[in-house]
């Protein structure tokens, strides 16, 4: 496939097979494949392969991988069970005892949790930095240090990292870098154009798109995704061929989803922005945005997902995620429906109050996940939602 092709061609394009009459791809469900000899049989179990056991990869799957390296300008990619199936398989097989990992405050929960609970159990040193500071990045570096982990947009402050800056400093240094994509997806922000070694998405969140699938994916050059797919084979967190193929489904529709999420949300900022019951807007398309410079230069679309601080703190968020019609109460982002949460509430169980300080959450922050109800649904929504606040 030609990768010259725009983001929005190779989405749909990238896994074309001319030898297929079929226009939608075959669901593999098989386990087991079978040989004709034991030369084929050596054969299909040599290297990376995706006929041979279901557990080392299969052949719907390789249609999704097909796709996402495309779109994300990859060597190759590697799909997973969960997003952070490929967060956890990539870092076990990239850090050992003694190493160091170099992460944000403001990171996923789960990445959060993983690098604060589990990664140092395993011998391996940790340091959080501030996500808008590159310096900080620069200052964390040490000689042990294996991998920086970035997220940008992060969530749920939609902060960005300067991605190009932290991954000429890495390089510098012999260092990876290892970006999560999810939140702008490949339609809005490509880490690899800015230098980073390997990307990874949950698949489950925009890349499908319809909130019924949980599927993830490590990308960037073979020989890093093949060190990855040999821990794979033994961690075992496979994607499901039935939940590869619904995201495969997904990723044809992505770009016309972002750019009606991005155009929505940019929409949305706007009217909260005015709104004389919001205390702030976190969106990096609103020119008030600190860093919208940096998302002009790195971003090409600002993404589906922003959140808003209301005045009045926890209560007033309380009551506004009570009183709104068309979101639902839930923790996903990137789906047709939009998606409201509280990250202070739903955070309580995972992390304390002092780890929800550090990330810089305030009790009053409400999260919006833009699905693709009409913007002026949802400005309606919100309107009448915040004018019945109670008054404080
Ligand atoms: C949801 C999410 C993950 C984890 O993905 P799962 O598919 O739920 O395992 C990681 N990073 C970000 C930014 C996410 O939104």
């Amino acid at each position: 496939m030609d990768t010259s092709f725009t983001v929005e061609t190779l989405l749909v394009h990238a896994d074309a097979d001319p030898t297929e009459a079929a226009i939608a791809p075959p669901l593999f469900a098989s386990v087991p494949f079978s040989a004709g000899s034991a030369e084929a049989f050596r054969e299909m179990n040599s290297g990376r392969h995706d006929r041979f056991y279901r557990r080392y990869g299969n052949p719907t799957q390789a249609r999704l991988e097909q796709v996402m390296a495309a779109a994300e300008g990859a060597e190759t990619g590697m799909a997973t069970a969960s997003g952070m199936g490929a967060i956890s398989t990539t870092l076990l097989t990239l850090l050992g005892r003694g190493d160091h990992v170099v992460g944000q405050r403001s990171m996923y929960g789960g990445t959060l949790s993983l690098l604060q609970e589990i990664v140092p159990r395993l011998g391996i040193e940790v340091t959080l930095v501030e996500q808008t500071d590159v310096d900080a990045f620069a200052a964390a570096i040490r000689p042990n240090t294996k991998l920086i982990m970035l997220e940008t947009p992060s969530n749920p402050l939609l902060r960005l990292t300067d991605v190009a800056a932290v991954a000429a400093l890495a390089r510098e240094h012999g260092i990876l870098t290892f970006a999560d994509n999810t939140v702008a997806t490949p339609v809005n922000h490509r880490p690899l154009d800015h230098g980073v070694d390997l990307v990874m998405h949950s698949l489950t969140k925009a890349a499908s798109g319809h909130s019924d699938v949980l599927a993830g994916i490590v990308l960037g050059r073979r020989e890093l995704t093949d060190r990855i797919w040999q821990t794979h084979t033994m961690i075992g967190a496979v994607v499901s061929p039935f939940d590869a193929w619904l995201a495969l489904r997904g990723l044809r529709t992505l770009s016309m989803r972002m750019d009606r999420q991005n155009r929505t949300a940019l929409a949305l900022a706007h009217f909260l922005d005015e709104h004389p019951a919001v205390r702030v807007v976190n969106y990096p398309g609103l020119p008030s945005h600190p860093q919208h410079a940096l998302a002009q230069r790195q971003m090409v679309g600002y993404g589906g997902l922003l959140s808003f601080e209301l005045d009045g703190g926890y209560q007033a968020a309380e009551e506004l995620l009570a009183a709104v019609e068309l979101p639902a109460r839930s923790s996903s982002l990137g789906g047709v429906r939009s998606l409201v949460v509280q990250p202070a509430a739903m955070w309580a169980q995972e992390l304390t109050e002092e780890q929800l300080a550090e990330a810089g959450v305030p009790a009053g922050l409400v999260r919006f996940a833009v699905g693709l109800e009409a913007e002026t649904d949802l400005i309606a929504d919100l309107s009448r939602a915040l004018s019945a606040l109670k008054p404080r």
